[in-house]
């Protein structure tokens, strides 16, 4: 595509396909057979400077910019989706929350670590009982003197067991309604790693229960105004779902590339497949909707580095269209190759399992069409 990225974006994305096809693309199959969780790569990534992408080099980011992010979010999504949401996650979830909502003392002490991969973080909101209806969560804070005590099991938190940091979000107050966010360590007492999942796709990232039993911590451990909690979350999710609609064109650009490669090298009717009219189609519609989701991709990852206050309909409709995109263009993947497309041997079995969770995480699709039509309506 011809968008146009400055020398610094080229090369920041150029650095990511190399890496990830270098290191990541060879192991990632395996890390997906064994559902074990790459951190050695998530790790490489720090240190290479893409998880801190939007972290200014005063608190030891990269300072990249969002667009060098989504490009580099696209590349790395590509050889492995596992090991991407990691980086989605650090990047657009938990550095930019600190960076928009945390104290001075905060962004100093947790920035310059989460940046270089020391630390990992997570973001957990989620509960059994409350996922697209994050206000009827139940984990709680009550304070007491000078700290807070949280109480309450979060679930499928991506990086929870890897975490070094957790950002979290609870609520308290007399009616329950004082929603606020903590950011915890690992080592805090009362505070624990509950069941890991075992997932259909992105096998090579962590999701776990997180366990908050009398976890104390201090006040100022609290993450931006105490009672803003849900504001913090919705906020940082409209920067998050750039992150996961670039995961869903990565992905979809694989399942692109692997089927125009098998369409050449597969030879029925005495001729390759790439010949027959209604394969061609299929890998035309295939491309030009990886470009179209490709497009409103940069747009509106360069709304948010341009500085754009809220973005909240654009990144609803991205994340929709890219999600969505990406499951019809890795349905026809699979199609193109036929009955070896559902075997382990070939990729594209892997990122039509892997697609699936675009559509689902940081707000379902009915959510982002929700979101986009109170915007809409002005409601
Ligand atoms: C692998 C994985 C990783 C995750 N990582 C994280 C993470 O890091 N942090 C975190 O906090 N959460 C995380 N989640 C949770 C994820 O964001 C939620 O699963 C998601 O928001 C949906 O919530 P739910 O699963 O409870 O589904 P529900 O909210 O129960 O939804 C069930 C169905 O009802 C529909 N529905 C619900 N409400 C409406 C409505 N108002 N209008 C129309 N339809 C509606 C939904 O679209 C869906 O189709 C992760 C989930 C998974 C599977």
């Amino acid at each position: 595509m011809d968008f146009q990225f400055n020398e610094e974006q080229r090369m920041a994305i150029e650095g990511a396909r190399r890496f990830s096809q270098e290191k990541l693309a060879p192991a990632a199959a395996e890390f997906d057979e064994k559902a074990e969780v790459n951190l050695k790569g998530l790790k490489e990534l720090g240190r290479l400077g893409y998880l801190g992408m939007t972290v200014p080099e005063d608190y030891g980011g990269s300072a990249m910019g969002a667009v060098a992010y989504a490009g580099s979010m696209v590349e790395v999504s590509k050889a492995d989706a596992g090991v991407a949401v990691g980086m989605s996650v650090q990047n657009s979830l938990v550095n930019d929350a600190i960076l928009h909502f945390g104290t001075e003392a905060q962004k100093t002490e947790f920035l310059p670590k989460l940046s270089s991969g020391e630390w990992i973080g997570c973001f957990s909101l989620t509960e059994a009982g409350a996922g697209s209806d994050p206000a009827s969560m139940r984990t709680t804070a009550a304070r007491d003197g000078q700290s807070f005590v949280l109480n309450g099991t979060k679930n499928f938190t991506t990086n929870g067991g890897i975490a070094d940091v957790i950002i979290v979000f609870t609520r308290g107050g007399p009616d329950g309604r004082n929603n606020s966010t903590f950011l915890v360590k690992k080592e805090t007492p009362g505070f624990s790693v509950g069941k890991h999942e075992h997932k259909m796709g992105i096998r090579s990232s962590s999701t776990t229960e997180l366990v908050f039993q009398d976890c104390r911590v201090p006040a100022s451990a609290l993450l931006g105004e105490e009672g803003k909690g849900l504001k913090i979350a919705l906020t940082t999710l409209d920067g998050g779902r750039i992150g996961i609609a670039a995961q869903a064109v990565g992905i979809a650009e694989a399942a692109l590339d692997e089927s125009v490669r098998y369409a050449k090298e597969r030879i029925q009717f005495g001729k390759p497949i790439a010949e027959l009219e209604g394969v061609q189609f299929m890998l035309a519609d295939m491309a030009t909707e990886v470009e179209l989701a490709k497009t409103m991709l940069f747009r509106v990852a360069w709304m948010k580095e341009s500085g754009h206050k809220r973005f909240t309909k654009e990144a609803a409709m991205l994340k929709l269209f890219a999600s969505e995109m990406s499951h019809r263009v890795c349905h026809k993947a699979v199609q193109v190759h036929g009955g070896y497309g559902y075997m382990k041997e070939y990729k594209v079995e892997r990122l039509y399992r892997d697609q699936r969770i675009t559509e689902i995480y940081e707000g379902t699709s009915e959510i982002q069409r929700y979101v986009i039509a109170r915007t809409l309506l002005g409601a």
